[in-house]
Protein backbone atom coordinates (compact mmCIF):
# COMPACT_ATOMS: atom_id res chain seq x y z
CA UNK A 1 0.00 0.00 0.00
CA UNK A 2 1.71 3.87 -1.07
CA UNK A 3 1.48 6.17 1.63
CA UNK A 4 2.29 9.79 2.08
CA UNK A 5 3.83 11.35 4.83
CA UNK A 6 4.43 14.88 5.72
CA UNK A 7 6.32 16.45 8.61
CA UNK A 8 5.47 19.48 8.54
CA UNK A 9 8.34 22.09 10.96
CA UNK A 10 8.82 25.51 11.46
CA UNK A 11 11.70 25.81 9.03
CA UNK A 12 11.51 23.06 6.20
CA UNK A 13 8.55 20.50 5.25
CA UNK A 14 9.69 16.44 4.76
CA UNK A 15 7.38 15.00 2.44
CA UNK A 16 7.61 11.09 1.40
CA UNK A 17 6.21 8.30 0.00
CA UNK A 18 6.28 4.84 2.13
CA UNK A 19 4.17 2.24 2.47
CA UNK A 20 2.71 -0.06 5.75
CA UNK A 21 5.76 -1.41 7.24
CA UNK A 22 7.21 1.74 7.42
CA UNK A 23 9.58 1.85 4.60
CA UNK A 24 10.18 4.98 3.02
CA UNK A 25 10.96 4.97 -1.00
CA UNK A 26 10.75 8.70 -1.70
CA UNK A 27 11.60 11.67 -0.15
CA UNK A 28 12.00 15.54 -0.34
CA UNK A 29 12.31 18.46 1.55
CA UNK A 30 10.79 21.86 1.18
CA UNK A 31 11.68 25.13 3.12
CA UNK A 32 8.83 26.37 5.39
CA UNK A 33 7.47 29.48 3.70
CA UNK A 34 4.21 30.59 3.99
CA UNK A 35 1.20 28.65 3.01
CA UNK A 36 0.15 30.00 -0.16
CA UNK A 37 3.87 29.56 -1.53
CA UNK A 38 4.96 26.33 0.31
CA UNK A 39 1.58 24.08 0.59
CA UNK A 40 0.76 24.07 -3.74
CA UNK A 41 4.15 22.38 -4.23
CA UNK A 42 3.41 19.83 -0.99
CA UNK A 43 -0.06 18.60 -2.95
CA UNK A 44 2.05 18.23 -6.38
CA UNK A 45 4.15 16.15 -4.65
CA UNK A 46 1.76 13.79 -3.09
CA UNK A 47 -0.73 14.05 -6.11
CA UNK A 48 1.34 12.28 -8.91
CA UNK A 49 2.26 9.66 -6.25
CA UNK A 50 -0.65 7.54 -6.31
CA UNK A 51 -1.30 7.42 -2.29
CA UNK A 52 -4.00 6.11 -0.97
CA UNK A 53 -3.55 8.05 2.73
CA UNK A 54 -1.23 10.64 3.73
CA UNK A 55 -0.35 11.48 7.74
CA UNK A 56 1.00 14.69 8.84
CA UNK A 57 3.06 15.17 11.86
CA UNK A 58 2.95 19.49 12.01
CA UNK A 59 4.28 22.11 14.58
CA UNK A 60 1.48 23.44 16.78
CA UNK A 61 -0.28 23.96 18.55
CA UNK A 62 -2.76 22.12 16.53
CA UNK A 63 -6.98 21.52 17.27
CA UNK A 64 -6.93 17.76 17.47
CA UNK A 65 -10.30 17.23 18.90
CA UNK A 66 -12.39 15.54 15.87
CA UNK A 67 -15.93 17.25 17.28
CA UNK A 68 -14.22 21.14 16.34
CA UNK A 69 -15.46 23.24 13.95
CA UNK A 70 -11.56 24.04 13.59
CA UNK A 71 -10.26 20.09 13.47
CA UNK A 72 -7.46 20.25 11.35
CA UNK A 73 -6.00 23.79 12.07
CA UNK A 74 -2.89 25.02 12.98
CA UNK A 75 -3.88 27.14 16.14
CA UNK A 76 -1.76 30.04 18.18
CA UNK A 77 1.45 29.32 16.47
CA UNK A 78 3.99 32.36 16.79
CA UNK A 79 4.73 31.67 12.91
CA UNK A 80 1.83 34.00 12.16
CA UNK A 81 1.63 33.22 8.27
CA UNK A 82 0.56 29.73 9.14
CA UNK A 83 -1.96 30.77 12.03
CA UNK A 84 -5.59 29.19 12.51
CA UNK A 85 -4.11 27.37 8.65
CA UNK A 86 -6.61 24.40 7.81
CA UNK A 87 -3.89 22.02 7.61
CA UNK A 88 -5.80 18.71 7.12
CA UNK A 89 -8.30 19.99 5.79
CA UNK A 90 -6.87 21.62 2.63
CA UNK A 91 -4.67 17.91 1.83
CA UNK A 92 -8.12 16.23 2.46
CA UNK A 93 -9.86 18.74 0.07
CA UNK A 94 -6.99 18.66 -2.63
CA UNK A 95 -6.23 14.78 -2.50
CA UNK A 96 -9.41 13.17 -1.91
CA UNK A 97 -7.92 10.76 0.51
CA UNK A 98 -8.22 9.93 4.26
CA UNK A 99 -5.53 12.33 6.00
CA UNK A 100 -4.47 11.59 9.57
CA UNK A 101 -3.26 14.49 11.70
CA UNK A 102 -1.13 14.97 14.96
CA UNK A 103 1.71 16.74 16.07
CA UNK A 104 5.45 16.30 14.87
CA UNK A 105 6.05 15.08 18.63
CA UNK A 106 3.06 12.25 18.54
CA UNK A 107 4.40 11.47 15.10
CA UNK A 108 7.68 10.85 16.36
CA UNK A 109 6.05 9.00 19.45
CA UNK A 110 4.26 6.50 17.45
CA UNK A 111 7.21 5.86 14.57
CA UNK A 112 9.62 4.97 17.52
CA UNK A 113 6.14 2.90 19.52
CA UNK A 114 5.31 1.59 15.48
CA UNK A 115 8.74 0.58 14.30
CA UNK A 116 11.15 1.45 17.00
CA UNK A 117 13.28 1.68 20.39
CA UNK A 118 9.39 1.54 22.27
CA UNK A 119 7.74 -1.03 19.77
CA UNK A 120 5.49 -3.33 21.99
CA UNK A 121 4.86 -1.29 25.12
CA UNK A 122 1.46 0.11 26.21
CA UNK A 123 3.09 3.51 27.75
CA UNK A 124 6.26 5.17 26.31
CA UNK A 125 7.46 9.19 25.87
CA UNK A 126 9.26 10.82 23.51
CA UNK A 127 10.56 13.74 24.31
CA UNK A 128 12.49 16.38 21.68
CA UNK A 129 14.86 18.99 22.90
CA UNK A 130 15.81 20.96 19.67
CA UNK A 131 14.93 24.85 18.90
CA UNK A 132 11.82 23.85 21.34
CA UNK A 133 10.65 21.39 23.39
CA UNK A 134 7.86 18.67 22.55
CA UNK A 135 6.48 15.70 24.73
CA UNK A 136 5.20 13.04 22.53
CA UNK A 137 2.59 10.75 25.27
CA UNK A 138 1.79 7.22 24.28
CA UNK A 139 -0.64 6.24 26.99
CA UNK A 140 -2.08 2.63 27.47
CA UNK A 141 -1.19 1.90 23.50
CA UNK A 142 -2.49 5.31 22.14
CA UNK A 143 -1.28 8.51 21.48
CA UNK A 144 -2.64 10.78 24.20
CA UNK A 145 -4.19 13.70 23.07
CA UNK A 146 -6.57 14.84 26.01
CA UNK A 147 -7.83 18.16 25.76
CA UNK A 148 -5.72 19.58 22.97
CA UNK A 149 -3.01 17.86 23.14
CA UNK A 150 0.38 17.45 25.83
CA UNK A 151 2.40 20.42 25.56
CA UNK A 152 5.11 18.77 27.90
CA UNK A 153 7.86 21.62 26.66
CA UNK A 154 5.93 24.23 28.79
CA UNK A 155 6.49 22.19 32.42
CA UNK A 156 7.16 24.43 35.17
CA UNK A 157 10.73 23.89 36.74
CA UNK A 158 12.59 24.74 40.04
CA UNK A 159 15.11 26.94 38.90
CA UNK A 160 18.76 25.82 39.79
CA UNK A 161 19.91 27.96 42.78
CA UNK A 162 22.88 29.26 40.88
CA UNK A 163 21.06 29.73 37.30
CA UNK A 164 20.53 33.26 37.00
CA UNK A 165 19.10 33.39 33.28
CA UNK A 166 15.54 34.66 32.65
CA UNK A 167 14.48 31.53 30.53
CA UNK A 168 13.55 32.43 26.51
CA UNK A 169 9.69 31.76 26.51
CA UNK A 170 7.65 34.32 25.90
CA UNK A 171 5.10 32.68 28.04
CA UNK A 172 6.53 31.48 31.68
CA UNK A 173 10.18 32.73 32.72
CA UNK A 174 10.95 28.88 34.04
CA UNK A 175 9.35 26.42 31.72
CA UNK A 176 11.51 23.69 30.23
CA UNK A 177 11.62 24.64 27.10
CA UNK A 178 12.83 28.35 28.36
CA UNK A 179 15.34 27.13 30.33
CA UNK A 180 16.72 24.22 28.36
CA UNK A 181 15.77 24.61 25.03
CA UNK A 182 18.85 24.94 22.05
CA UNK A 183 18.14 28.88 22.14
CA UNK A 184 17.83 28.99 26.15
CA UNK A 185 21.18 27.72 25.84
CA UNK A 186 22.60 29.54 23.13
CA UNK A 187 20.92 32.89 25.05
CA UNK A 188 22.26 31.96 28.87
CA UNK A 189 26.19 31.63 27.15
CA UNK A 190 26.23 33.32 24.28
CA UNK A 191 27.26 30.79 22.12
CA UNK A 192 25.19 27.72 20.62
CA UNK A 193 24.99 24.30 21.93
CA UNK A 194 27.54 22.26 19.81
CA UNK A 195 30.24 25.11 20.29
CA UNK A 196 29.79 24.52 23.95
CA UNK A 197 30.86 20.80 23.73
CA UNK A 198 33.87 21.14 26.49
CA UNK A 199 32.29 23.09 28.88
CA UNK A 200 30.87 20.72 31.41
CA UNK A 201 28.95 23.03 33.63
CA UNK A 202 26.62 23.57 30.51
CA UNK A 203 26.03 20.45 30.56
CA UNK A 204 25.32 19.73 33.84
CA UNK A 205 23.06 22.39 33.80
CA UNK A 206 21.10 21.25 31.00
CA UNK A 207 20.91 17.71 32.70
CA UNK A 208 19.47 19.25 36.07
CA UNK A 209 16.25 20.63 33.90
CA UNK A 210 15.77 17.76 31.53
CA UNK A 211 16.28 15.38 34.63
CA UNK A 212 13.91 17.86 36.26
CA UNK A 213 11.34 17.33 34.17
CA UNK A 214 11.78 13.15 33.29
CA UNK A 215 10.81 12.97 37.10
CA UNK A 216 7.82 14.78 36.58
CA UNK A 217 6.93 13.12 33.66
CA UNK A 218 7.85 9.83 35.50
CA UNK A 219 5.50 10.57 38.50
CA UNK A 220 2.64 11.43 36.58
CA UNK A 221 2.97 8.80 32.97
CA UNK A 222 4.91 6.02 34.83
CA UNK A 223 6.27 5.72 31.44
CA UNK A 224 8.09 2.13 30.42
CA UNK A 225 11.24 3.99 28.62
CA UNK A 226 11.32 7.26 27.33
CA UNK A 227 13.17 8.63 24.54
CA UNK A 228 15.15 11.70 24.11
CA UNK A 229 15.59 13.30 20.78
CA UNK A 230 16.23 16.74 19.03
CA UNK A 231 19.34 18.29 18.42
CA UNK A 232 20.58 19.27 21.70
CA UNK A 233 20.88 15.83 22.72
CA UNK A 234 23.25 15.27 19.72
CA UNK A 235 26.16 16.22 22.52
CA UNK A 236 27.20 12.74 23.63
CA UNK A 237 27.80 13.07 26.95
CA UNK A 238 24.26 14.52 27.68
CA UNK A 239 22.55 11.77 27.99
CA UNK A 240 25.05 9.64 30.55
CA UNK A 241 24.11 12.85 32.95
CA UNK A 242 20.31 13.02 32.49
CA UNK A 243 20.11 9.60 33.46
CA UNK A 244 22.17 10.12 36.76
CA UNK A 245 20.95 13.29 37.54
CA UNK A 246 17.19 11.58 37.08
CA UNK A 247 18.52 8.60 39.58
CA UNK A 248 19.71 11.47 41.94
CA UNK A 249 16.59 13.49 42.01
CA UNK A 250 14.31 10.69 42.07
CA UNK A 251 15.78 9.70 45.46
CA UNK A 252 15.11 5.97 45.25
CA UNK A 253 11.40 6.90 45.84
CA UNK A 254 10.39 4.23 42.99
CA UNK A 255 12.21 1.17 42.39
CA UNK A 256 11.41 -0.55 38.93
CA UNK A 257 13.59 -3.15 36.91
CA UNK A 258 13.06 -0.14 34.10
CA UNK A 259 15.24 1.98 36.73
CA UNK A 260 17.45 -0.46 37.69
CA UNK A 261 18.38 -0.46 34.22
CA UNK A 262 18.36 3.29 33.36
CA UNK A 263 20.94 3.27 30.23
CA UNK A 264 17.88 1.42 28.43
CA UNK A 265 15.01 3.27 30.51
CA UNK A 266 16.22 6.67 28.85
CA UNK A 267 17.94 5.95 25.80
CA UNK A 268 18.17 7.75 22.35
CA UNK A 269 16.00 7.63 19.45
CA UNK A 270 16.38 4.46 17.02
CA UNK A 271 15.17 5.10 13.39
CA UNK A 272 17.82 7.18 12.09
CA UNK A 273 16.25 10.57 12.17
CA UNK A 274 13.32 9.26 10.45
CA UNK A 275 10.80 8.58 13.53
CA UNK A 276 9.07 11.79 12.75
CA UNK A 277 8.62 10.82 8.79
CA UNK A 278 7.74 7.24 9.77
CA UNK A 279 5.30 8.46 12.40
CA UNK A 280 3.63 10.06 9.84
CA UNK A 281 3.27 7.11 7.78
CA UNK A 282 1.62 5.59 10.49
CA UNK A 283 -1.17 8.35 11.07
CA UNK A 284 -2.19 7.62 7.34
CA UNK A 285 -2.55 4.04 7.96
CA UNK A 286 -4.37 4.35 10.84
CA UNK A 287 -6.77 7.26 9.12
CA UNK A 288 -6.80 5.06 6.15
CA UNK A 289 -8.16 2.31 8.39
CA UNK A 290 -10.53 4.09 10.10
CA UNK A 291 -12.49 5.73 7.42
CA UNK A 292 -12.13 2.64 4.68
CA UNK A 293 -12.51 -0.10 7.72
CA UNK A 294 -13.67 1.50 10.76
P1 LIG B 1 14.27 21.50 15.28
O1 LIG B 1 13.98 21.49 16.75
O2 LIG B 1 14.25 22.88 14.71
O3 LIG B 1 13.48 20.52 14.51
P2 LIG B 1 16.80 20.23 15.96
O4 LIG B 1 16.13 19.14 16.72
O5 LIG B 1 17.95 19.87 15.08
O6 LIG B 1 15.79 21.04 15.06
O7 LIG B 1 17.29 21.28 17.04
C1 LIG B 1 17.99 22.45 16.70
C2 LIG B 1 18.61 23.01 17.98
O8 LIG B 1 19.52 22.05 18.52
C3 LIG B 1 19.38 24.30 17.76
O9 LIG B 1 19.07 25.22 18.81
C4 LIG B 1 20.83 23.85 17.83
O10 LIG B 1 21.67 24.87 18.36
C5 LIG B 1 20.78 22.66 18.74
N1 LIG B 1 21.83 21.69 18.38
C6 LIG B 1 22.00 21.07 17.20
N2 LIG B 1 23.09 20.27 17.21
C7 LIG B 1 23.63 20.39 18.46
C8 LIG B 1 24.75 19.81 19.10
N3 LIG B 1 25.57 18.95 18.48
N4 LIG B 1 24.96 20.14 20.39
C9 LIG B 1 24.14 20.99 21.05
N5 LIG B 1 23.07 21.59 20.48
C10 LIG B 1 22.81 21.29 19.20
ZN1 LIG C 1 6.88 28.06 28.30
Amino acid sequence: MRLGALEAGGTKMVCAVGNEHGEIVDRISIPTETPEITVPKLISYFAEKEIEALGIGCFGPIDLNRNSKTYGCITTTPKLAWKNYNMAGTFKEALHIPVGFDTDVNGSALGEATWGITKGLENSMYITVGTGVGAGIIANGKVLHGMLHPEGGHLLLAKHPKDTFEGTCPYHKNCLEGLAAGPAIEARWGKKGFELADRSEVWELEAYYIAQALVDYIMVLSPQRIVLGGGVMHQEHLLPLVREEVKRQLAGYIETTELDHIEQYIVLPSLNDNQGIMGALKLGLDEYQLEKIG
